[in-house]
């Protein structure tokens, strides 16, 4: 694979995701980190996205409810570079019936080259890195020199 280097701006395009166990946790953690999150955009999957509206006031987006397929819209906006992090608690104590999103989740994070936090502690390394509210050079495949390659 070849791979280039893209920039992202300083306002970060969040994804926030949180299975119902894990759910409260995440609103305490917008809760602590509402002020800079608010300079932000945020995304999330549907139930996730209500709660948090909700719990904290933050402006976000919310997309279909994970197990109806809101994993996969954010694994969408992964591929279309319109992510820059994300924030997902997953279960790690409880099967999902959407296991097979979760995972193709995980996956498009990795081959994006997506920050990603799966609880409080992993979420306040990032949120509180030097780099979160800097621009930043990362590399991520160079697809139209994949598919040159392939056709
Ligand atoms: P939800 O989806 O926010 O709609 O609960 C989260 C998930 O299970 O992926």
């Amino acid at each position: 694979m070849e791979y280039k280097t893209i920039t992202s701006s300083a306002k970060k395009h969040i994804a926030l995701v949180a299975h119902d166990n894990m759910k409260a946790d995440l609103v305490v953690w917008c809760k602590k980190y509402v002020d800079k999150l608010t300079n932000h955009a945020l995304f999330a999957t549907g139930t996730t996205g209500s709660l948090l509206k909700n719990e904290t006031g933050l402006n976000i987006t919310a997309l279909i409810s994970g197990p109806l397929g809101g994993d996969q819209q954010i694994g969408a906006l992964i591929t279309e570079q319109k992510v820059d992090m994300m924030v997902f608690f997953w279960d790690p104590l409880e099967a999902q019936p959407h296991d097979p999103d979760v995972k193709a989740l995980l996956r498009l994070a990795a081959v994006w080259n997506i920050p990603v936090a799966c609880n409080q502690a992993s979420a306040d390394f990032l949120i509180t890195s030097s780099l979160f509210d800097q621009s930043y050079e990362k590399s991520v495949p160079d697809y139209d020199k994949y598919i040159a390659q392939r056709t």
